[in-house]
């Protein structure tokens, strides 16, 4: 066995623990410590500890985490940043002229391996005293295609083009107006065709530091895609997009095949994942700590063992649990359940947008899911029904108590993560029941000591959601939950709030881009029409099935279901499926097609 011990040094504090790990580590006599002290910080040394486990036990602020992995794989170590750092081993070997995606929970090493892949960094091998150099790298990569691309990316051959994960901080770096910077990028005189693909125009003169969340990301996208490079990497492209424009960035990534470049990209929405990709590797390991890439899958087999857990060529299981979908009855009694809430037409208007919602119901212990394009009115239609807005004529809905979790969360609480919890569920935080539901299936336990200002987006987006649904209402309404989310921690949200409706038989609105997710969450589908800044059209809510097939007319596109895992997986546009159901109209699947 190989071990492998990380220390978190934003945890640890040997001033404030009594330097517990060393003291009960049987490892440390009076010249031979296997934990000692650097920059006050603990250093665990690695070739000496035995993996006994005390430390990580006895260190009060869960600094520590030891494993331990077989030996074989120590020689595949592909990069550490340093001493206790995150250690990666192997890596997936991109190929021209495909598409490889790259799957894994957050933590696990996939910006990390894009950057090794862009020359960002370069692999170290595990060895961050000594780094080899070039050529003792690609010696360790012969006979793969990677002796190949590093040999390249050493001699300055291979020109890389990279959209980086968070476009938020793109403004902080550059500044000027969209058009003008992208008109520097045009190397390939492509930017015409991307910028009517993706509706750049109508922002077009205005600076960067003035863009939405998905106005930088197509941008960043376009940008990426306009430079000449033989390899092109999207870190996340489809965060901040609505469900067109992610299969818009798709299909504009996607064309980069027909030149022959070589695609890889990081990707946490299944259904995109899906239909970009023609390849997948597998991240799996343990978030912060280590991660291992998998042997390169083709795209269906390579998702379906994502979600199975199990990689039967590597004889590997990485979850416990398998992730199963289910296929809901298409047509559910509307009148089942009893009626929470009811409203007329409801009509908002701002200066140069209007929003009409016609009129509709919600039932007790449902999920209503929303879909609809950025800029349609959704938020404003939940902010009516939680109290926040009025309607035009004045109406102001107060009669049932509303929690509500916003699409863009501050960290503005001053404290712990279980002060925030503890102040919002009352004495309902030290229940069994709010344990069993919400801290443990959304893996709160680790970040309840964390001061809420210094949590990643994923953790604090996950906090927000355990708040809202802490809170004593009738009416849980959730802004794009699965923002930053991956996709294990997309599906076990999705289960959190349908079982929190279910047991306390109250109702959630979630406005979702994320089909799967979607799929996963919402018993009833309201779909939002209309015309993006100008004017929305709010449909009642009616069943997954009929909204699915309302949602994915407009869009043009179809899907099906894998028959293995029942996910639902886009149909490529005009393949004999894709017309078939357009010709019958079924766009979200096809029943009598079921094994
Ligand atoms: P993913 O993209 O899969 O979410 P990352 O590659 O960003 O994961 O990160 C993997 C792990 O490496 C994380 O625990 C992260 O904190 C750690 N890490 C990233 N960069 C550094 C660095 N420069 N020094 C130390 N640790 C790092
Ligand atoms: P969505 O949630 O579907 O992205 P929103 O409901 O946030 O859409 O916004 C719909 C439209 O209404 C947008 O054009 C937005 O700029 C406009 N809008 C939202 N809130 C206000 C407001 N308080 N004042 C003026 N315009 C607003
Ligand atoms: Fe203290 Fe934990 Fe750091 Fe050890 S790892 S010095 S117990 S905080
Ligand atoms: Fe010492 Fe055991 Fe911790 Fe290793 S795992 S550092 S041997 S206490």
């Amino acid at each position: 066995m190989t071990r492998v011990a990380v220390i978190d040094a934003d945890k640890c504090k040997p001033k404030h623990c009594n330097s517990l790990c060393h003291r009960f580590c049987p490892i440390v006599r009076s010249r031979i410590e296997a934990i000692r002290f650097e920059a006050d910080k603990a250093i665990i040394v690695e070739s000496l500890c035995s993996g006994c486990g005390i430390c990580v036990k006895k260190c009060p602020f869960n600094a520590i985490s030891i494993v331990n992995l077989p030996d074989e794989l120590e020689k595949d170590c592909s990069h550490r940043f340093g001493p206790n750092t995150f250690k990666l081993f192997r890596l997936p070997t991109p190929s021209p002229s495909t598409v490889l995606g790259l799957l894994g929970q957050n933590g696990i090493g996939k910006t990390t391996t894009l950057k090794m892949l862009s020359g960002e960094i370069q692999p170290n091998l595990g060895d961050y005293e000594n780094p080899p150099e070039w050529d003792q790298i690609i010696q360790h990569y012969r006979g793969s295609m990677l002796q190949d691309y590093f040999q390249k990316i050493s001699e300055e051959k291979l020109k890389v083009s990279h959209k980086p994960q968070y476009v938020d901080k793109i403004p902080k770096a550059v500044s000027g107006e969209v058009g003008e910077l992208l008109e520097k990028v045009n190397e390939r005189d492509k930017l015409n065709e991307i910028a009517n693909r993706l509706e750049l125009r109508q922002f077009w003169d205005r600076p960067l530091d003035v863009l939405s969340g998905g106005e930088l990301q197509r941008v960043a996208v376009a940008a990426a895609i306009c430079r000449e490079a033989d390899v092109y990497l999207f870190d996340e492209p489809s965060s901040y997009l609505d469900v067109k424009q992610r299969l818009e960035v798709a299909k504009t990534i996607r064309s980069l095949k027909d030149a022959q470049k070589t695609i890889v990209i990081a990707e946490h929405d299944l259904a995109i994942i899906d239909y970009l990709s023609d390849q997948i590797c597998l991240f799996y390991g343990e978030p912060g700590v280590y991660g291992v890439v998998s042997n390169v899958h083709g795209v269906r087999t390579g998702i379906n063992i994502y979600l199975q857990g199990y990689i039967p060529d590597e004889n590997v299981r990485f979850r416990k649990e398998a992730v199963v979908f289910h296929e809901k009855p298409h047509t559910k009694s509307s009148d089942a359940g009893e009626t929470l809430l009811a409203w007329e037409q409801i009509e908002k208007t701002y200066k140069g947008f209007k929003l009409v919602a016609h009129a509709g119901e919600i039932k007790r212990g449902k999920v209503v899911g929303i879909l609809g394009a950025n800029g349609i009115g959704k938020t404003t239609f939940v902010k009516i029904l939680a109290g926040i807005e009025e309607t035009d004529n004045r109406r102001k809905f107060d009669e049932l108590k509303v929690s509500y979790k916003p699409q863009y969360i501050s960290a503005e609480y001053e404290g712990t993560v279980r002060g925030l919890l503890m102040s919002v569920a009352k004495e309902g935080f030290s229940s069994s029941w709010y344990r069993t539901e919400i801290i443990q299936p959304l893996k709160m336990e680790p970040l309840m000591d964390r001061n809420v200002t210094e949590l990643s987006g994923g953790e604090l987006q996950k906090v927000a959601i355990a708040a809202c649904l802490s809170r004593q209402a009738e009416i849980f309404l959730l802004d794009e939950p699965s923002a930053y989310l991956d996709v294990e921690e997309r599906l076990s949200m999705a289960k959190v709030i349908r079982r929190v409706v279910e047991s306390r038989n109250v109702t959630a609105f979630v406005v979702e881009h994320d089909v799967v997710a979607q799929d996963f969450i919402a018993d009833y589908l309201m779909v939002f029409a209309g015309k993006p800044g100008e004017a929305g059209v709010a449909n009642p809510p009616t069943t997954l099935r009929k909204g699915m097939n309302m949602f994915l007319k407009e869009m043009g596109v179809t899907f099906r279901r894998d028959p293995v895992t029942r996910r639902p997986r886009v149909n490529k546009e005009g393949s004999k499926l894709d017309k078939f159901q357009k010709q019958i109209g079924e766009y979200y699947y096809v029943r009598t097609l079921r094994k």
